[in-house]
Parts: C-alpha cells; sequence; structure tokens
C-alpha cells in the first residue's frame, strides 16, 4: 500500500526534477509510511525514503512503517536529515511549503549547502485526493459511528441541558461505539448562537423553540467524517422552517449535481443560487463543501474561488447554510464519494427537520 503511494509520488518528483523531498506534514507521513506518532520526518529520494523519529517512538516506528527504512535519533530531526541528504548526491531538494516551520526551513538551509530547496504545494495533497477502497471503507465506518451517535445523542436534547454537556455525550458515545476519537471539538450551537456558523459550544441552556445546529465527526484508522444536522426544539418557527427548507433544496440540488470533472465552483454556485432564490443570499457564509479523508479539511475546497475540478474517487462534504443572527442558523452537511456518474451519498440519516 505505501509502496504504491510512494511510487506514484516518486514519478511526480521525476516531472519535477527534484532528487528528494522531505516530508513534514503528519498526515502526509502517515499516508505515505503509515507512521502514527507526532514527531518524524521523512525523506523520500529517488530510490529509497527514511523516516527519522526520536528515541521514544523507536519500538512504534519498527511496527508501524512500511515502505521506508527507520532512523532513530536524538539530535534535531531536520539536521539529522539535512546533513544526510547534502552527503549524498542530491542536488534539488523539495519541501513542504504548507507544513514546514521557518525555524525547520533556517535549520534546513544552514545543514543543506550546496542543496536547491525547491518549495512544493499541494504536491502530496495531489496524490491523497483519489481515496483507495480501503481508505473509503474507513471513512464509511466513522460515518456510520456518528450517524449512530446522532440517533442516541437526540434523545438527550431538550430544554434545560446545556451545550457544552450535549458536546460531551457525542464525544463519550463516538468512543464507545468505535471511533478513535472526535474529528474535532463537536458543535452545538443553539438559539441566537446557532447563527455563528463555527460557535464552539458553550454553558448557555437549550430552551424550547432553540433551533440547534450540531455538527459532529470521528476518526476511525486516521480518517474522518464530518456531518452536519439542525433540529428545532418543541416547536420550530415559521422562519426556521423557511430557512430549513431553503438549505434542504440547496443540498439536494447541488447532490443531485454532483459528479466527476465538474469544476467545484460550479457546484457551489447550484446550491449558492438556490440559497440565494429563496431570499437568503447574504446569509450563506462559508464555501459549500471540502474534502475529507486523513485531514478534515482537504483539497478540493467546494468554494466560489476554487479552481480545481471534481475526481471520481474523492469524498467531499456537502454543507449549505443560512445563518440570521435574529433567527438563527440551519445547515445540513452530508459527506459523498465522487463518482462517475454522479455522488454516492455515504451518510443516510434523514436531512428533515426534525422537532425533538
Ligand atoms: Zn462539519
Ligand atoms: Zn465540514
Amino acid at each position: 500500500m505505501t509502496e504504491q503511494r510512494i511510487a506514484r509520488l516518486r514519478s511526480r518528483m521525476r516531472k519535477h526534477r527534484l532528487d528528494a523531498l522531505i516530508v513534514t506534514a503528519p498526515h502526509h507521513i502517515r499516508y505515505l509510511t503509515n507512521f502514527t506518532g507526532t514527531n518524524a520526518l521523512c525523506v523520500i529520494r529517488r530510490r529509497s525514503g527514511i523516516l527519522y523519529t526520536d528515541t521514544r517512538y523507536e519500538r512504534q516506528a519498527a511496527a508501524e512503517v512500511r515502505g521506508v527504512s527507520c532512523s532513530i535519533t536524538t539530535s534535531d530531526l531536520v539536521e539529522t536529515a539535512a546533513k544526510r541528504v547534502a552527503a549524498s548526491r542530491c542536488s534539488c531538494l523539495g519541501f513542504e511549503a504548507g507544513s514546514i516551520t521557518y525555524d525547520q526551513y533556517k535549520t534546513l538551509r544552514k545543514h543543506a549547502r550546496g542543496v536547491l530547496l525547491v518549495q512544493t504545494t499541494g504536491f502530496i495533497e495531489h496524490l491523497t485526493q483519489v481515496k483507495e477502497v480501503r481508505e473509503i471503507g474507513f471513512i464509511k465506518r466513522a460515518v456510520s459511528i456518528s450517524e449512530e451517535m446522532f440517533e442516541k445523542v437526540l434523545d438527550q436534547i431538550r430544554p434545560g441541558v446545556r451545550e457544552l454537556d450535549i458536546s460531551a455525550e457525542i464525544s463519550y458515545l463516538h468512543k464507545r461505539l468505535g471511533g478513535d476519537r472526535d474529528a474535532f471539538e463537536p458543535i452545538v450551537a443553539s438559539g441566537r448562537r446557532s447563527a455563528l456558523p463555527h460557535a464552539r459550544a458553550s454553558r448557555k441552556q437549550i430552551r424550547r423553540g432553540d433551533l440547534v445546529v450540531l455538527d459532529f465527526g470521528c476518526c476511525v484508522g486516521g480518517y474522518h467524517s464530518d456531518l452536519t444536522r439542525t433540529v428545532a426544539v418543541g416547536k420550530s418557527s415559521e422562519d426556521a422552517r423557511r430557512m430549513h427548507a431553503a438549505v434542504l433544496r440547496a443540498q439536494t440540488k447541488a447532490l443531485e449535481s454532483t459528479h466527476s470533472c465538474m469544476p467545484a465552483k460550479e457546484l457551489d454556485q447550484i446550491a449558492r443560487s438556490e440559497i440565494a432564490a429563496a431570499g437568503f443570499g447574504k446569509y450563506f457564509l462559508h464555501s459549500l463543501g471540502h474534502g475529507l479523508g486523513l485531514q478534515l479539511h482537504e483539497p478540493p475546497k467546494i468554494s466560489p474561488s476554487s479552481r480545481e475540478e471534481l475526481q471520481a474517487g474523492s469524498v467531499v462534504t456537502i454543507e449549505p447554510g443560512v445563518y440570521v443572527p435574529t433567527v438563527g442558523g440551519v445547515r445540513i452537511e452530508d459527506d459523498v464519494l465522487i463518482t462517475d456518474r454522479g455522488c454516492e451519498l455515504l451518510s443516510h440519516i434523514g436531512r428533515e427537520l426534525r422537532i425533538v
């Protein structure tokens, strides 16, 4: 598995005339070598590869790492790797512009003397976008755990319960039901707070008549799920029902229109114009969706400024939302696998406005 991924990376390196690439993003290190420790870096060369980590991870690296050799060191990882690269016949070394720190870059420049340093952007992301069957399996499992969790947590949403209590239940249930951890701190935003698209759960008590936005996900095998449902407590107002209907229509239209080779911004536009037609255009405050995998947010971004095309085999979220400060917010988010003919919906919980 990792061997094939590294082989694909090497052919990309050849195209860009890189003798070696220093990989610093932890999720990319995991993708290429299977290593899950937090302190590591990896140098992929044309014919070999080395993972550098410290003594705490010696046994873990021996058990996990595939496709490259391991070097355990007590010295600075970047310095060790840079010296080794400089001592070899490497004239052009790529680095990940999006994840290397400035300090690491300075260390690299100091110790990889005589080596041309070339910044790379989206280099490994290009590989990770199209998912393997096994990766899709992990995402499906994470989605189904989150769905089971959601059905259970619905019973706990009632007047007088705090947002933080619901958020704690979500985290607890995710683990009890088979997830490794939350994919992110769950969002539980009620009443007017639901109009904040990324509200953190607070000590606010949920009240009758509130809209509650619940955005949650878990991790399985490093892969994420990311779902959002909006519920009304006790009753729903006319405004809330109109907002929900508009968001649901936008999402349904987007789901029906999704297919490979489609410009991501065109999909965003389909949902956005549906919401605008319902009169809520200025209240859709974020992009329509994002890629999902070893990272919670990964390419492609589905937004008005996207330049990418959707690719068959990539997993993305479709999450339109409307946020009216005086009423509250509604968001519906589902995870889909892009296919040649359309998309496969990975999440199955009902998308109607539920009254709890
Ligand atoms: Zn989400
Ligand atoms: Zn999302």
